[in-house]
């Protein structure tokens, strides 16, 4: 994935501003003109590319680069600090507890991976000692119960839909009322995608969330959807309270800078992201580990 390039392109704007005999303004520049190149390659937003190259020359003093011993670890530091900034958005999501019912709605255009993701996440909370739950809401894509079913008879995971129910906030109630009944402690409401964002499917989400009053709302991304992350990212926040997102298909080509993006669009931190189409390819997201290996 790209993130990982991208601490590669970082790494050698700093060594080659570090090996410069005089550290001037416009060596300053060129290292940070050769970051920002890499993050835009990384299909981050230009905005936040602009924002992040601002804060680093703000807080970067040139006298303390010019007389440091080790210029490329001041600027490592900028550098790092601003990319934890624009991936922390400084609250944390919530986070179930065991044994008190929590309901998770997962919401993100058709064939982000939600489906999937919705039994990663089950999965995931399982192995943790939960008792995870899976209710299928999604009533508009044909074969979206099955898959749903399937996923979650694999990994021995209760599942709620319908064949017959075509009204996605009746499946939703009914499934989240009976899991509640069941004492499972976590009830993952998978909810319809669309191809691109449109009305009605805010408008079925909106009434979802409504009914089911979820603790957690969560924004599944595709990573490869690139520069269109922050306005996709926002469109989904502007019609239901997101709280947590998490980027699929970090395994393929990505480029990952969409992250960056959906993280600023809905202030939400990245909690997961997803590896691979097995269920267990899904990994915790920490901002600061990440980033440290990405730019070490
Ligand atoms: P939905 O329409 O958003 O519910 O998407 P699905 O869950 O059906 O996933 C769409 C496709 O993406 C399926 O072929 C999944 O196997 C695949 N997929 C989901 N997550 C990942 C991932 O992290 N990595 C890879 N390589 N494929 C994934």
């Amino acid at each position: 994935m790209v993130l990982a390039q991208l601490g590669g392109s970082i790494s050698r704007a700093l060594a080659q501003m570090s090996n410069a005999t005089v550290i001037d303004e416009k060596v300053l520049n060129d290292c940070l003109n050769e970051i920002s190149r890499a993050l835009l390659q990384s299909d981050v937003q230009f905005k936040m590319v602009r924002d992040m190259q601002t804060n680093i020359k703000r807080i970067v003093n040139l006298e303390a680069l010019a007389a440091g011993t080790n210029k490329r670890r001041i600027m490592q530091q900028a550098v790092f600090t601003e990319l934890c900034n624009m991936l922390d958005p400084g609250k944390p999501s919530f986070t179930p507890k065991k044994g008190k019912p929590s309901v998770v709605m997962f919401v993100g255009l058709q064939g982000s991976g939600k489906t999937t993701t919705c039994t990663k996440y089950a999965y995931y909370h399982q192995r943790k000692g939960f008792k995870p739950a899976l209710v299928c809401a999604d009533t508009f894509r044909a074969g979206a119960f099955d898959q749903l079913k399937q996923n979650a008879t694999k990994a021995k995971i209760p599942f709620y839909g319908s064949y017959m129910e075509s009204d996605p906030v009746k499946i939703a109630v009914e499934g989240v009322e009976r899991f509640k009944k069941e004492n499972c402690d976590l009830i993952i409401v998978d909810t319809s995608g669309r191809h691109k964002q449109e009305a009605a499917l805010f408008e079925e989400m909106r009434q979802v969330s409504e009914a089911t009053k979820p603790d957690l709302v969560i924004f599944v991304m595709d990573s490869s959807i690139g520069q269109a992350a922050f306005d996709q990212a926002q469109a989904f926040k502007q019609s239901v309270s997101v709280g947590a997102v998490i980027i699929t298909k970090m395994d393929g080509h990505a480029k990952g800078g969409g992250a960056l993006s959906a993280v600023a669009a809905t202030k939400s931190p990245v909690i997961f992201i997803g590896t691979g189409e097995h269920i267990d390819e899904f990994e915790v997201f920490d901002v600061k580990p990440f980033l440290l290996q990405k730019l070490s």
